[in-house]
Order: structure tokens, then sequence, then C-alpha cells
């Protein structure tokens, strides 16, 4: 057991060395990557219950010549730690705000779909996002409608008061807001009823074995109760199978997002989507 002991802590120990080492190497080419705008959005659908498209999420994706590709998990907290993540959250907006735009025109996204945007919580706070916004929204021309910016419960934790005043500035400029991963971060049943949010996207965490976890179905139908009672809508992300599906259903969530009807594709592939779907 000793034996076995210290070769886990050697193992660790060089898991860790190599874990710094690509750490380094990561944050001299996210510099890069940002100067040379490497990122690429790619798209997942959002649906409803006859599953037809209402939208879809803007997901990062980092093509790195040297090292290939690196998961948006991977460099986004990099990006927060190093000060990145605002400028990483501009490329974001403008190239979303840009394709969805373009899309509106040649009839490709349907007026009334949401474009989801991810934003962090250091960036939800930041003094400049409501102008990085409105820059994006100016340069393309797309209505503030169209946009729907997923947050976490987690921006609440630093300033809730700075928070609940950007969800309503936000609000304001006809954004819509969605809280993301719902159930698994910072609880705020206090505020949840005071937030200006459209919806609440649950976990796919809760979703995954929702067949045969009765307390993570137990979980899935609180929270849309809850969206009930606040009125507001519910996703549920990770939805990978009809049996997830008729599960939701049959639990009264009606729009979804996950894997079953859409992986995240680039640009080209969702258009083909939407082409696919509009010939039904
Ligand atoms: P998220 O916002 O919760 O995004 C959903 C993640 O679940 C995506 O991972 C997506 O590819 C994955 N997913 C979607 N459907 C399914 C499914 O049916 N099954 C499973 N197993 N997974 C599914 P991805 O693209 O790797 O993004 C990871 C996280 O990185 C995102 O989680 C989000 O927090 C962050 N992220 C991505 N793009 C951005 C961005 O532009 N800005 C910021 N701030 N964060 C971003
Ligand atoms: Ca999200
Ligand atoms: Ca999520
Ligand atoms: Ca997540």
């Amino acid at each position: 057991a000793k034996e076995t002991g210290r070769n886990t802590f050697a193992f660790f120990q060089q898991d860790m060395q190599e874990i710094s080492d690509r750490r380094l190497l990561h944050e001299k080419s996210l510099h890069r990557a940002v100067s040379k705008s490497e990122f690429e959005v790619y798209y997942q659908p959002q649906n409803d219950a006859e599953g037809a498209i209402i939208g879809a999420e803007a997901l990062l994706r980092w093509h790195d010549p040297e090292h290939g590709f690196i998961p948006p998990d991977e460099f986004i907290p990099l990006a927060e730690e190093i000060g990145l993540i605002h400028d990483i959250g501009s490329i974001v907006f403008n190239q979303a705000a840009r394709q969805v735009a373009k899309w509106l025109e040649e009839g490709v996204w349907q007026e009334g779909w949401r474009i989801s945007i991810n934003v962090s919580p250091l960036q939800f706070l930041h003094p400049n996002l409501l102008a990085d916004i409105d820059d994006a929204l100016r340069e393309s021309g797309l209505p503030a409608s169209a946009i729907d910016i997923e947050i976490t419960e987690n921006v609440l934790m630093a300033d809730s008061e700075l928070a609940l005043e950007k969800m309503a500035q936000i609000r304001k400029l006809g954004i819509h807001l969605s809280i993301d991963d719902f159930g698994t971060g910072y609880s705020s049943l206090k505020y949840l009823k005071s937030l200006p949010i459209d919806r609440l996207k649950i976990d796919q965490s809760f979703v995954r074995d929702l067949i045969n976890d009765p307390s993570d179905r137990a979980i899935v139908m609180a929270i849309i109760a809850m969206a009930d009672a606040l009125d507001v809508n519910v996703l549920a992300e990770g939805v990978e199978t009809q049996a997830h599906l008729d599960q939701l259903k049959s639990m009264r969530c009606f729009t979804y997002q996950g894997y079953f009807f859409g992986r995240p594709m680039p640009a080209a592939q969702f258009v083909e989507l939407c082409n696919k779907h509009q010939a039904h």
C-alpha cells in the first residue's frame, strides 16, 4: 500500500508538472491567439418540443496552430486569470452578431430565434461589457432582442448589487438573460425571485441520469416547478436521447439543447442544418 502511495504521489507530481508546462505554453499562445483571432464560434441548435429550431448557443473554439484544438473549459479559466477574457468576449460577440445578422438577411436565421452567448462572471461585472455589446450590435445591425446572454448564478457571488444592476441594464437594452448551469452554482433562491431573467437552463449533470436516478428527476422537477412559479422559461441541456426528451416532455419542459438535436458545429454546417429543417 505504501508503494502504491508513493507511486501515486510521483505520478501526481509529474502530472502537475505537465499541467503547469502546458499552462505556460497556453498562456503565451493565448495572447497570440487573441491578436491573430484564432477563434471560431461554433453553433449548437436549441429546439422546441416539435423539434423546430428556436435559436443556438455560441460556443467558442480555439484552433491553436501548434497544439491543435484546445477546449474552452481549459482556455476560458486561463483567459480570466491573465486578463484576456474581455478581448475574447468581444471577439465572440462580434463574430456571432455579424454571423447571425447575415443569416437573418439571408433567411437562414428566423425572426424570434435567439443566439445565446456565454458571459463569465468576471466579464459580466467588467465596466466595458455594455459598450462592447453595443459596438457589436451597431456594427452588425443585429437587433438586441436576438441576443440572449447566459450567465451563471455565480455572478451574484462577488457583488450581487452590481450584478443585479447590470442585469437590469442589459434587459433595458432589449437583450434576453438566461441563467446557465442552473442548480450547480451559488444557490440564491433569495435573489432568484427578483432576477430580471427570461430563462433557466437546467444543467446537463441533472439530465444525464434522468431516467435512472430518482434524485436527479426530483431536482429537475423542482427546477421546472420553480421556473413555472417565477414565470420564466426553462431549457434542458445535455439532451442526448429520445428517452431524455420524452422524460423532459412528460415533466413539462419544452425547450432543449443537446447532442440529440445537434452538436456544436461550424457556421457552414449550421446553415445546412437550418436548410434541412426548412425543407420539412
Ligand atoms: P456551457 O455553457 O455549459 O456549454 C455547454 C457545453 O456542453 C458545451 O461544451 C457543449 O458542447 C456541451 N454539450 C452540449 N450538448 C451536450 C450533450 O448533449 N451532451 C454532453 N455531454 N455535452 C453537451 P463546450 O463547447 O466544450 O463548452 C464548455 C464551456 O466553456 C461552456 O459550458 C461555457 O461555460 C464555456 N464557454 C464556451 N464558449 C464560451 C464563450 O464564448 N465565452 C465564455 N465565457 N465561456 C464559454
Ligand atoms: Ca452556456
Ligand atoms: Ca450550461
Ligand atoms: Ca458549464
